[in-house]
């Protein structure tokens, strides 16, 4: 059977290591994205090219009208999903709380947290046993900022991922006897495009010396461990946060 994977912010970075480790371990992925279709249509591409089905799949997360409408559209074109990735996330420019507007918190919740969990109930409803599904796995990704608090960066996002581990822990336990598993992985400092996005393209490896293996991750190892998560091999893991933060 066909396994189906939903990512979330599949176009770069995470997400779009996580599509393609996913293709080549027997996934077909469904990817999501707002803005960059080129960046997804080339992660597409990969996914195909490894033997699996892509398809793409444009939503902002952060309106729930526009999941529900992008997960129908998933169970029209392919069926029931098996597994989703909640991956797509922002952070914003170095703030103190004192200096955040209202806008900006909102939208550091809408998409980081708000979205996460129109995703996972509509996951759920598709995979639980309670709603005649066959099971799968979540795979939510918060931030090691959820355990250091981010002080004068972004303390509104670490509250965001500490929201996602809560989450995480919460729903696990709901839909553990249904079927249906659910995880977290806890990233480092990934080298990927979302440092410049919050104004800092350096920071990745400007942080490098405060991570005690003394690199920033890639991507892809970030991807074994969400991957894993999905699998099989990870059939009694649930309630799980896995740290991916080379010790940090
Ligand atoms: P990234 O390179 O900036 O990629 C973010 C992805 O999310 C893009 O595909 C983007 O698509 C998509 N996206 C953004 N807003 C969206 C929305 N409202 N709806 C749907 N898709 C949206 O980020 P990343 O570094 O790979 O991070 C991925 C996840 O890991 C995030 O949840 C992040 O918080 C977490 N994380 C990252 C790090 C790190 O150091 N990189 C550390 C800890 C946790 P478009 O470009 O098309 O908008």
């Amino acid at each position: 059977m066909d396994r189906i994977l939903l990512v979330t912010g599949g176009s770069r970075g995470i997400g779009a290591a996580t599509a393609r480790l996913a293709a080549a371990r027997g996934w077909d992925v469904a990817i999501n994205y707002t803005r960059d279709a080129a960046a997804a249509e080339h992660v597409a591409a990969d996914v195909r090219a490894a033997g699996r089905r892509a398809l793409l799949l444009q939503a902002d997360v952060a309106d729930e009208a526009q999941v529900l409408a992008m997960f129908a559209r998933l169970d029209a074109e392919w069926g029931r999903l098996a597994g989703l990735v909640n991956n797509a996330g922002v952070v914003d420019v170095a703030q103190r709380v004192d200096e955040m507007s209202a806008a900006r918190i909102r939208r550091m919740f809408e998409i980081n947290v708000f979205g996460s969990l129109w995703c996972a109930r509509e996951a759920v409803r598709r995979m639980s046993t309670r709603h005649g599904g066959s099971g799968g796995a979540i795979v939510n990704l918060s931030s090691v900022a959820a355990k250091l608090g981010a002080p004068a960066q972004y303390v509104d996002y670490a509250a965001a991922k500490g929201a996602i581990d809560t989450f995480t822990l919460g729903l696990a336990r709901e839909v553990a006897a249904e079927g249906v598993r659910v995880n977290a992985v806890r990233p480092g400092v990934i080298a990927t495009e979302i440092h410049a996005s919050g104004g800092q393209p350096d920071r990745a490896e400007r942080l490098a010396p405060q991570v005690p293996m003394q690199r920033p991750g890639s991507a892809e190892e970030v991807a074994e461990a969400v991957v894993w998560l999905l699998s099989d091999a990870a059939s009694y893991t649930t309630g799980a946060v896995l740290d991916v933060g080379g010790g940090r």
